[in-house]
C-alpha cells in the first residue's frame, strides 16, 4: 500500500500517515460561513483537501474514507448582513450554500461525505456545554458560558506554540467583565429577540463560533479521527478552541491526530483584501469565462504549505497547458494505474506541484493514459469539468471564419474600417488575433470574454 507523509502542524514535523481504522479514514475540514460569495481565496482549502480526499480514496479505497465540512449558519456577520438587507436569515444561508457549492462544483471538488449546517446541530452544542461545565471546564457568567482556560493551561496553545500567559501578555482586547480569565472564551452567548435564539439552561441563546465544530465533528467522526484541516488563520484561535474543548469534553478520546493547514492566497504578491480593490469571488472569475479547472490547476501549481499568488500570467498559462493535455487525451481511456511518479509526489505532504512536473514530463513523453490517470487523481481532465476547450473552440472557429469573410471584402473594397472594428472588439474580449497570408488564427487568452464573443458570432 501506499505510504502516505504529511506535515502535521501539532508535531510540526512531516510524518507517515496511520489511520486509525484503514477501513474508514475520517477527516473534518473548517466550512465557511455563509453570508456572502466565496472569494478566491476561500476556494484554497476547498481544492487542497478535494486533493487529498482523492487520494485517500484511491489508497484506502473510495469507500473507506468519510469527509466532513461543515457549514457555518448561526454567525453575527450573518446577522448584521440579514439587518442590513432586511431578508430573513434563513433565505440568505440557503441562497450562500448553494452559491458556495455551485462554486466549489465548479473548481470540480467532490462534495464531502457529510456537509452538517451549526444550526442543525444546536442541541448537541449544548450537551457539550453542559458536560465541560459538569467537569469543571467552563463556567456560566451573565447568561454566557465560558471556557476556562486555565482548568487546561499545561495544553492549551500548543498547536499554535503560544502559551497562555504570553497570549495574556499580547491581549490588546478589551476583556468581559464576566471572565476569569481575558483568554477565556465564548461557548454560548445570550441572543435578544431580534436575534436567531435557542432555549438553554442558560436561557434563550446561540453557539460561539468554535463549538459547532467540536460537537459536529464528535457527533460524525467519533471522539478520536484521523485529520483536521483548514487554512492557517484558523490555527488560533479557533483550532486551538476546538482542541480544549473536544480534549475536555472527551477525555478519552484524542480528538483529531494530525493537522493540515494551507497558507493564504494573496493577488499579484498582496494580501487579497476589500480595501485593497483586489478582492474578487469565484464566481468572478467564472463568470468572465476563466474555466474552473484553469483556477483549479493554478492553485495546484504550488504547495498548500506555501503563501500562493494568483496571477493572470499564471491562469493564462495553466490555460495554455491543460489545452494541450486535453486534446492530447481525446477519446484515451486512463491507463489502470496511476503512474508512481505522480503519486508518490502527492503522497508526499501533497505535492501537487511535482505531480504537475511529472505530468508535463508525460504530456511530452506521449503517455497519455498514464498523463490521464494522473491527472484524474488531482480532480483534473475529468467530466464533471465540462470539455470547455471544445466550447471555446466551436466559438472561436466561428469567429475565425466570420473575421476570413470580412477580410475578403475588405480586400476587394479596399476598406478596412469594418475589419478593424471586430479585430478590435476580439481582443478587447481577451483573443490574440494573428493574420497571416495563410489565414487567421485565434487564441484565447485567460481573460476571454467569451459571452460578449458568442453574442459577435
Ligand atoms: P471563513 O469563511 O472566513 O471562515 O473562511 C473559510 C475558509 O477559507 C477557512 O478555511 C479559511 O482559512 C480559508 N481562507 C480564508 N481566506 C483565505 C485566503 N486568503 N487564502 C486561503 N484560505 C483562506
Ligand atoms: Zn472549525
Amino acid at each position: 500500500m501506499t505510504t502516505i507523509k504529511l506535515h502535521n502542524t501539532r508535531t510540526r514535523t512531516k510524518e507517515e500517515f496511520v489511520p486509525i481504522d484503514p477501513r474508514n479514514v475520517r477527516m473534518y475540514v473548517c466550512g465557511p460561513t455563509v453570508y456572502d460569495r466565496a472569494h478566491l481565496g476561500n476556494a484554497r482549502p476547498v481544492v487542497v483537501f478535494d486533493v487529498l480526499y482523492r487520494l485517500l480514496r484511491h489508497v484506502y479505497g473510495a469507500d473507506h474514507v468519510t469527509y466532513v465540512r461543515n457549514f457555518t449558519d448561526v454567525d453575527d456577520k450573518i446577522n448584521a448582513r440579514a439587518a442590513e438587507s432586511g431578508r430573513p436569515i434563513g433565505d440568505i444561508t440557503a441562497e450562500t450554500t448553494q452559491w458556495f457549492l455551485d462554486d466549489m462544483g465548479a473548481l470540480g471538488a467532490l462534495e464531502p461525505d457529510h456537509m452538517p449546517r451549526a444550526t442543525e446541530y444546536i442541541p448537541q452544542m449544548v450537551a457539550m456545554i453542559e458536560s465541560l461545565i459538569a467537569k469543571g471546564h467552563a463556567y456560566a457568567a451573565e447568561g454566557h458560558v465560558l471556557f476556562a482556560v486555565d482548568s487546561w493551561k499545561e495544553h492549551y496553545g500548543k498547536l499554535s506554540g503560544r502559551s497562555v500567559d504570553d497570549m495574556i501578555a499580547g491581549a490588546r482586547v478589551e476583556v468581559a467583565p464576566y471572565k476569569k480569565n481575558p483568554m477565556d472564551f465564548v461557548l454560548w452567548k445570550p441572543s435578544t429577540p431580534d436575534l436567531p435564539g435557542w432555549d438553554s439552561p442558560w436561557g434563550r441563546g446561540r453557539p460561539g463560533w468554535h463549538i459547532e465544530c467540536s460537537a459536529m465533528s464528535f457527533e460524525l467522526l467519533g471522539e478520536s479521527f484521523d485529520i483536521h484541516g483548514g487554512g492557517n488563520d484558523l490555527m488560533f484561535p479557533h483550532h486551538e478552541n476546538e482542541i480544549a474543548q473536544s480534549c475536555c469534553a472527551h477525555p478519552e478520546g484524542r480528538f483529531a491526530n494530525v493537522w493540515l493547514h494551507n497558507e493564504m492566497l494573496q493577488v499579484e504578491g498582496k494580501k487579497m483584501s476589500k480595501s485593497l480593490g483586489n478582492f474578487f469571488t469565484v464566481r468572478d472569475l467564472l463568470d468572465q469565462g476563466i474555466p474552473g479547472e484553469v483556477i483549479r490547476f493554478v492553485f495546484l501549481s504550488t504547495h498548500y504549505r506555501k503563501p500562493m499568488d494568483w496571477t493572470a500570467e499564471k491562469a493564462a498559462e495553466a490555460a495554455r497547458t491543460l489545452r494541450k493535455w486535453r486534446a492530447l487525451t481525446v477519446g484515451v481511456e486512463p491507463a489502470a494505474s496511476a503512474a508512481p511518479a505522480v503519486l508518490e509526489a502527492l503522497s508526499d505532504d501533497l505535492n501537487t506541484a511535482g505531480a504537475i512536473t511529472e505530468m508535463h514530463r508525460l504530456a511530452s513523453g506521449g503517455k497519455s493514459a498514464e498523463l490521464l490517470v494522473a491527472a484524474q487523481m488531482l480532480g483534473l481532465l475529468t467530466n464533471e469539468l465540462g470539455d470547455w476547450t471544445e466550447r471555446d473552440g466551436i466559438i472561436l472557429d466561428a469567429l475565425t471564419q466570420k473575421l476570413t469573410e470580412v477580410r475578403e471584402r475588405a480586400l476587394e473594397t479596399k476598406d478596412f474600417a469594418e475589419l478593424d472594428r471586430l479585430k478590435a472588439l476580439f481582443v478587447e474580449a481577451g483573443v490574440s488575433v494573428q493574420m497571416g497570408k495563410d489565414g487567421i488564427t485565434l487564441a484565447a487568452g485567460p481573460e476571454v470574454d467569451l459571452k460578449t464573443l458568442e453574442a459577435l458570432k
